[in-house]
């Protein structure tokens, strides 16, 4: 259930968040899709693009989407499908030290592997370094590339962008 803030202004609050993140559990596994759509518009790449099946819309295109982590490989495909780049990938397991989040990025210039980036949260404050480890940018993702930083442990919840450092 959305919370009054986002009903009204269109912000999600912190229990919203929560409520779209997989259990902590499944987080230790090993990637896994982050879909934070929190408006109902009629949209559902998200469900077509999902080679597991993972993300369900259903008939009611204006529903939110449905996901089953249990279901979610991490593969990525999803994330650049998504015209509200509402969906990352987190991988808690990338090192002891650092965990890995895939984000799409539609700007140019695209940065470089090895390049260090500042990490934004939501309200587009950097909120610490990271590191980029891979970019990604295929015919098939239509424009989308998609951009995998390096961000310290417990970052997870906080890290929603980056800018590149001039
Ligand atoms: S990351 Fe891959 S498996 Fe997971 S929801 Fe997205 S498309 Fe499906
Ligand atoms: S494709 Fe993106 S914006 Fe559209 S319903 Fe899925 S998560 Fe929401």
């Amino acid at each position: 259930m959305l919370s009054d803030k986002l009903k009204s202004t269109g912000l999600a609050d912190a229990a919203d968040i929560q409520a779209a993140w997989p259990a902590e559990e499944r987080l230790k596994k090993g990637p896994v899709a982050v879909v934070e759509c929190f408006q109902e518009i009629p949209c559902n790449p998200c469900e077509t693009s999902c080679p597991q099946k993972a993300i369900v819309v259903g008939q009611d295109i204006n529903a939110l989407p449905r996901v089953d982590h249990s279901k979610c490989n991490g593969c990525t495909i999803c994330v650049s499908r998504c015209p509200g780049l509402a969906i990352f990938v987190i991988d808690e397991k990338y090192s002891e030290a650092e965990s890995a989040v895939t984000m799409p990025y539609e700007f140019l210039p695209l940065p470089q592997k090895g390049d260090t980036v500042e990490a934004l949260d939501r309200q587009g404050q950097t909120c610490c370094q990271a590191k980029v480890i891979r970019v990604v940018n295929t015919k098939a993702q239509d424009k989308t590339p998609l951009v995998t930083l390096a961000i310290p442990k417990g970052r997870e919840k906080v890290v929603r962008f980056f800018k590149l450092v001039p």
